[in-house]
């Protein structure tokens, strides 16, 4: 059996739309008046969105349902589902504690529930039938203000181990704001954490090349081979990997088509900048939402080649924050 590694993929974008549906029937959630039936709930979940923000807005509703309680139920079904459906053997998870906490409580206590989040998340990420190992990756967001992101950071580095990493997340905003974020990114890499960030994904203006001076990887990119390719140079020299999503790009209203990546894979092969091949959101594309279909669709679309595939494969692994097993063949 072939293995895989997925290394951007979100705990609020993860889950199959049927899964969240079971849980809102069992839970008599007030969303079914608009969705009695699952047909309804899977065309408006899975739908393609315009742009980022709307897209961002669904995916809220999912990270309010993920509280505290009902974590371990999530948890389970998405490493089992990952290992049986899509043979991964190794997942990056990447979420944001703050938004998973109680919203009725003040922000103090709230900061204060972060950890038991997480903790909670560790424990329910090892399902004993299913051998995949899954890090966590932990989200600060442009929409928070720094004092939260400090705590998110925080909490991040008190469970360096099952957490390998930080990501800076939410919707391209406030690009003028790049100091605040490399700044923080810098203090995580001082904390033994490794960093990723949302960057290029919907255009060029959030990319300030102060980022590649504290980035292992950079989640999406995309808009850097396109718009700005001489920093490529740059990107190679510093190893940093562009973690690709194909599908996701259609579901935000990024891309129209597919083939456009044929430039973005073309021009990081031409100056060795490596390309992970990702999911971001599985759940919330129409399916077959998997990591394997992802590659399906590059081929299908001619942005790589068959012959390359296995490469790809283990550009995963070797760009991975936390895999501890042995080398690829
Ligand atoms: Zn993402």
């Amino acid at each position: 059996m072939a293995l895989y590694a997925d290394l951007h993929r979100h705990l609020g974008g993860a889950l199959h739309p049927r899964i969240i549906y079971k849980f809102l029937q069992k839970n008599d959630h007030a969303i079914l008046n608009y969705f009695p039936d699952y047909d309804g709930f899977y065309s408006w979940f899975t739908r393609p969105c315009r742009t980022l923000e709307e897209f961002v807005k669904i995916h809220t509703l999912v990270e309010e349902l993920q509280s505290v309680e009902h974590l371990p139920y999530f948890c389970l079904r998405l490493c089992r589902g990952a290992y049986t459906f899509e043979n991964l053997q190794y997942l990056e998870l990447r979420y944001n504690p703050y938004f998973r906490t109680d919203h009725k409580l003040p922000v103090a206590k709230r900061l204060g529930q972060m950890n038991l989040i997480v903790e909670t998340i560790t424990a329910n990420l090892r399902p004993a039938e299913y051998p995949i190992t899954v890090k966590q990756i932990i989200c600060l967001d442009r929409r928070l203000p720094t004092n939260i992101n400090e705590a998110i950071l925080k909490v991040a580095k008190d469970n360096l181990g099952p957490v390998v990493g930080v990501d800076l997340a939410g919707p391209e905003i406030e690009p003028e704001k790049w100091e605040v974020w490399v700044r923080l990114l810098a203090k995580a890499r001082a904390c033994g954490l490794k960093t990723t960030a949302h960057l290029g994904e919907t255009n060029i203006d959030n990319v300030h090349p102060q980022y590649f001076t504290v980035l292992d990887r950079i989640g999406h990119g995309i808009h850097i081979p396109l718009i700005k390719p001489e920093y490529l140079k740059d990107l190679s020299k510093r190893q940093i990997t562009l973690e690709v999503c194909p599908t996701s790009y259609k579901q935000t209203g990024v891309l129209k088509d597919l083939s456009r990546l044929k430039t973005v894979f073309d021009r990081c092969r031409a100056e060795g900048v490596a390309i992970a091949i990702c999911t971001d959101n599985p759940g919330r594309n129409p399916a077959p939402c998997t990591l394997p279909g992802e590659y399906e669709r590059l081929i299908d679309n001619d942005v790589i080649d068959f012959t390359e595939l296995k490469q790809i494969q283990n550009e995963s692994f070797r760009s991975a924050f936390g895999y501890a097993g042995p080398p690829r063949p």
